[in-house]
C-alpha cells in the first residue's frame, strides 16, 4: 500500500501540455477557399482569418475552430 501511494504522485505531475506556438496548430482556422485550393497545388502557406500564417493539413475536421478566426468571421457576415 506505501509503495502505491509513493509511485502515483510521481506520475501525476508530468501533465501533458503543449507549450507555445504549438497551441495554435490544435485549432482549425478560416481560411478563403480559394487559398487552400492554391496552397494545395503550391504548398505555400495562406493567411488565416486571424493572421495566423499556415500550411493547412489534411483534416482540419478533427481540431475545434480557432476562436479567433470565429470572431472575425461573425464580424465578416453580420
Ligand atoms: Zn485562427
Amino acid at each position: 500500500m506505501d509503495i502505491l501511494n509513493k509511485v502515483l504522485p510521481d506520475s501525476e505531475t508530468k501533465p501533458d501540455i503543449s507549450h507555445g506556438d504549438g497551441d495554435r496548430e490544435r485549432f482549425a482556422h478560416y481560411v478563403q477557399k480559394d487559398k487552400i485550393t492554391e496552397s494545395a497545388v503550391t504548398g505555400n502557406p495562406v493567411i488565416a482569418l486571424c493572421g495566423k500564417v499556415w500550411v493547412p493539413n489534411r483534416d482540419p475536421k478533427k481540431f475545434p475552430v480557432c476562436p479567433e478566426c470565429k470572431k472575425v468571421y461573425e464580424e465578416m457576415t453580420k
